[in-house]
């Protein structure tokens, strides 16, 4: 049932949350002016044109007051398709302090509340499975790697952090770890957090400037017939999508904004070519759409949920955010 649902949407959606103004920021004024349950209107003062309204359209758009519970049960069906054998992709894209961790992982004060989307997908998961196991045995695995200049790093080893293979395509040495709990899942993410933050300084934050994929791989087993199934997903907490200052990007920060700059437009490529039924999809373009190849295009269902923050001083990149999502739509 959760595919058929899905079918008749499609194989690519968009979706887009705006972030509420955070501490005392609650009196400025906010660029976005209208949020209904399929569009975002954005209001662009004089200064910076003429003063319009400018709206666009998405499968699902979530306001400042919009919850994660409300926001995750928009993607369970999405989620749980996973169960069925489907290749899921879930994007996190948006400029640096959009909110895009926050949506998967959740801040960094964890309660039954605020727990992001990652928790949520995989509890599900495990509830669904539990449900089903008369019928389907399955076993529910996970890998995490974080993709850096166009390097793949594994996150889940205890041992020295190690490069993944030359050519990136496959991680085949990257570690696959089972999980049959909430609580092994937990322990993992916080490993793969506390690896991730190998490299970053209080001056360089890198988890900004890189991709961090989870992946949930899971394979089940009809008790009856004894024939497998196979599907996984990807959720990806990509890099900041701001452009980068030129005044003042130089060295090591201009090589990694051009890494970004080049990922996410590799990305953006493949996704619209999906979008529009191109007979070529230039997966070769980046590291992060070799990776994923086989999860992104045919029978695979892909969600780009775009961020975006409320201020004016963010209408610029605000405005790149949601021409981008407007390109790789099918609204
Ligand atoms: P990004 O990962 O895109 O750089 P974050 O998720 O770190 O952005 O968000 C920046 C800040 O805004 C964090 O302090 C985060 O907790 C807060 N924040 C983001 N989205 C929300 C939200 N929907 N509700 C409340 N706080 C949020
Ligand atoms: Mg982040």
């Amino acid at each position: 049932l959760y595919n058929q649902v899905q079918d008749l949407k499609g194989n690519i959606r968009v979706y887009c949350r705006v972030r509420p103004f955070l501490g005392d920021q609650q009196s400025h004024n906010s660029s976005v002016s209208n949020v209904e349950e399929g569009s975002i209107s954005i209001l662009t003062p004089f200064k910076y044109s003429k003063e319009e309204k400018k709206t666009f359209n998405f499968n699902r758009a979530f306001g400042p007051s919009a919850t994660q519970a409300e926001v995750f049960s928009d993607m369970q069906p999405l989620v749980r398709s996973v169960l069925d054998g489907y290749n899921v992709c879930i994007f996190a894209y948006g400029q640096t302090g959009s909110g895009k961790t926050h949506t998967m992982s959740g801040p960094d004060e964890l309660n039954e509340e605020t727990i992001g989307v990652n928790y949520r997908a995989l509890r599900d998961l495990f509830l669904l499975s539990e449900q089903r196991k008369d019928i389907i045995s399955y076993d529910i695995s996970v890998q995490m790697l974080e993709i850096y200049n166009e390097q793949v790093r594994d996150l889940l080893t205890i041992d020295e952090i190690r490069n993944s293979s030359q050519n990136g395509i496959n991680v085949p040495e990257a570690s696959l770890i089972p999980v049959s709990s909430t609580s092994d899942v937990i322990s993992l993410m916080n490993l793969g957090h506390k690896n991730r933050a190998v490299g970053s300084t209080a001056m360089n934050d890198r988890s900004s400037r890189s991709h961090s994929c989870l992946t949930v791989h899971v394979q089940g087993k009809y008790s009856t017939s004894g024939t497998t199934i196979r599907g996984s997903m990807h959720l990806v907490d990509l890099a900041g999508s701001e452009r980068a200052d030129k005044s003042e990007a130089r060295g090591d920060r201009l090589k990694e904004a051009q890494h970004i700059n080049k990922s996410l437009s590799a990305l953006g490529d493949v996704i619209a070519s999906l979008a529009s039924k191109n007979a070529h999809v230039p997966y070769r373009n980046s590291k992060l759409t070799q990776l994923l190849q086989d999860s992104l295009g045919g029978q695979a269902k892909t969600l780009m949920f775009v961020h975006i923050s409320p201020e004016l001083e963010a209408l610029g990149e605000t405005l790149s955010t949601l021409k981008f999502a407007e390109r790789v739509s099918t609204v």
